[in-house]
């Protein structure tokens, strides 16, 4: 069984002006990628040449023997035919060619990318790349490209997680978490900045899916024992004089303060408002007509509450302002105490009257 590359050496005796891969490939019912990787396979093991010439996009494999010195040359990278001065021993056509030749020879890659990592690193190359960004941020139609740019590079799952992984570590470190710590102070300490940090922090966090997201967490976090010791521990240690004076202390300059006051007493006037429009919203004819009708029927208002699915002191309250009474039918055994206890009333009257009649006169 002979290989691929081995069948398309055995085609070039017939094809001595050179053969491509469309003809290997029809010829010996293969597709053209594999016939292309036999033909560079062969080029690399040096039985013959991959040439390229000039106005032609198409690539030739050539016997290697076929080639006459400083005629035909070609370019071990790109497989271009170039000219050669005699007694040259040059293998690529240009020097671009030449210097991607000499990053595919054994450990050179590794060495180059090595060095460019460290020559990065120096103040002057770290300057140096300074003065280019700023250079380039400095002009306008710079910042659409780099944005797009940016976007575009963000978009790509790889690039993300090997940007962010960077972004992280830079992060973590003890110089640059001090940096931004310090910057965060200065921002909060300014009160435009701190305003606007507010603002933002209030509108992203009441939103109802992150509130939903942090009671999530709070609730995660609280079945996690190691972090539920430590918000305990926390509490226990809240608890002391100095803590409370420090809390009661801001407390006081809180509401002192009339803008806060002024503030809380609207939040409660609207809250105040709103429930009032909700009970006003509860109050439908049809739970108005239920009740009305079990009323009439002798129920309690507390029947009432559960048929409307109402809390008691809810229904109790309307049917006051509708003027409902409520008249509960009473179980036999307690009409028939009713009955006894009036019927010993009206005894008791009776013998009282009778007493009083025939009182005698002196
Ligand atoms: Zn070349």
């Amino acid at each position: 069984m002979r290989t691929l590359a081995e069948e398309i050496l055995g085609l070039m005796v017939e094809r001595t002006s050179g053969l491509t891969a469309e003809f290997a490939a029809e010829r010996l019912a293969v597709t053209v990628q594999n016939a292309r990787d036999a033909m560079h396979k062969i080029n690399e093991g040096g039985k013959a040449d991959l040439i390229q010439l000039p106005g032609s996009r198409q690539l030739y494999l050539v016997w290697r023997g076929a080639r006459s010195a400083g005629a035909r040359n070609i370019c071990v990278n790109c497989h271009k035919a170039f000219e050669r001065p005699l007694g040259s021993k040059r293998r690529s056509c240009t020097r671009s060619c030449a210097v991607a030749l000499s990053w595919r020879k054994p450990g050179v890659k590794e060495e180059r990318i090595a060095s460019i990592k460290i020559e990065r690193k120096t103040p002057k190359a770290r300057e140096r790349l300074a003065a280019h960004n700023r250079r380039r941020w400095a002009k306008p139609e710079e910042h659409e490209k780099l944005s797009k740019d940016n976007k575009r590079r963000w978009k790509d799952p790889v690039i993300k997680a090997k940007m962010a992984r960077g972004i992280r570590k830079i992060r973590q470190l003890p110089e640059k978490r001090a940096h931004s710590s310090k910057i965060k102070r200065e921002h909060w300490a300014n009160p435009e900045i701190r305003q606007r940090y507010v603002e933002g922090i209030k509108r992203s966090k009441s939103t109802p899916e992150a509130r939903a997201q942090f009671s999530d967490l709070l609730r995660e976090r609280w079945k996690d024992p190691v972090m539920r010791e430590k918000y305990t521990r926390a509490n226990v240690a809240r608890d002391n004089p100095e803590h409370r004076a420090k809390c009661k202390a801001r407390m006081d300059a809180y509401w002192n303060d009339p803008a806060n006051a002024e503030h809380a007493a609207q939040t409660r006037a609207k809250a105040l408002e709103s429930r009032l429009r909700n009970l006003e919203a509860r109050r439908t004819p049809e739970k108005l007509a239920i009740m009305k009708s079990m009323l009439a029927d002798h129920k309690t208002l507390g029947d009432c509450a559960k048929a409307i699915g109402e809390p008691y002191g809810f229904v109790q309250d309307w049917a006051a302002r509708e003027g409902l009474k409520s008249s509960p039918r009473k179980s036999a055994g307690v009409r028939a105490r009713i009955s006894a206890s009036n019927k010993r009333t009206k005894a008791l009257r009776r013998a009282a009257k009778y007493a009083a009649s025939n009182v005698i006169h002196c």
